[in-house]
């Protein structure tokens, strides 16, 4: 029966996310790393593929397509300058995409800094948010092809979105981002509270994905590396000399990270 669309959080790897978008017939899969448990899924659910959404071209995001094409040839949407070559639907910034099989609008956002063609995908009336490695509960992905002054645009594209923006990124890193988190923002109430309440489902076994944007505003050092209080912890421990301009203290701030443990 076809419904109001739906999610299902597909866990893969270690530590992987791939999302399934429905509507109780059709469905678009999100990132499929791994073409397994994708199939398991619609098999369990009775779903027919219908499309697939990349939204950067690692290999954990993109390594179950081409099996996934064998078993239903659907269109497969992407981002046009990973030149991912699967890719029958290249997208650019702003282009809105109707999500074939299911009634869903897309808006595409260009978020470069972890790939240089990395896109999120935002859903204008749903308020939900497919960020890849961009964006992440607690933190945001490694900058391995862009710069620190891309990816804070980047994200400052994405903290634009409205606060009830459900979060679906694409690993479950949360707690070791808290912890970062912590060693940047101690007394923040948000945050204790936070850890407090993510590690409960880590220990029940619970994905603390999907995340929200105002908990992410309010939690997220890589979102709040203007603040004062993350400038100041960012000089008192060394990391920034006195006057730095907001890249370099974004800068510091995911360099500090890298190191972390
Ligand atoms: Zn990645
Ligand atoms: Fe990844």
């Amino acid at each position: 029966m076809k419904n109001a669309l739906s999610i299902l959080t597909v866990p893969a790897f270690d530590d992987n996310y791939l999302w399934i978008i429905h509507d109780g017939q059709h469905a678009a899969v999100v990132d499929p790393g791994d073409a397994s448990p994708i199939l398991e899924a619609l098999a369990a659910h009775q779903l027919v593929l219908s499309a697939i959404l990349l939204t950067h071209h690692h290999a954990d995001h993109i390594g179950g397509v081409i099996p996934l094409l064998a078993h239903a040839a659907v269109p497969v949407f992407g981002p046009a300058k990973d030149q991912i070559s699967s890719v029958s639907r290249p997208l650019h910034q702003d282009e809105q995409i109707t999500v074939p099989g299911i009634n869903l609008n897309l808006s595409v956002v260009e978020v470069p800094g972890h790939t240089l063609g990395h896109i999120a995908y935002f859903a204008p009336k749903q308020h939900w948010l497919f960020c890849g490695d961009t964006l992440f509960a607690g933190g945001c992905g490694r900058i391995f092809e862009g710069t620190p002054e891309q990816m804070l645009h980047s994200l400052d594209k994405l903290a634009a979105l409205p606060d009830d923006t459900t979060i679906y990124c694409a690993h479950e890193y949360t707690m070791s981002n808290l912890k970062f988190a912590q060693e940047i923002e101690p007394s923040n109430p948000d945050l204790i509270s936070r850890i407090e309440r993510e590690q409960h489902k880590r220990n029940l076994g619970i994905p603390t994905v999907p995340s929200q944007m105002l908990l992410e505003k309010q939690t997220n050092p890589f979102l709040r590396s203007r603040n004062a209080d993350v400038v100041q912890r960012l000089f008192a421990a060394g990391k920034i000399s006195a006057r730095q301009n907001e890249i370099e203290n974004f800068a510091a701030l995911r360099e500090w990270k890298n190191h972390f443990r």
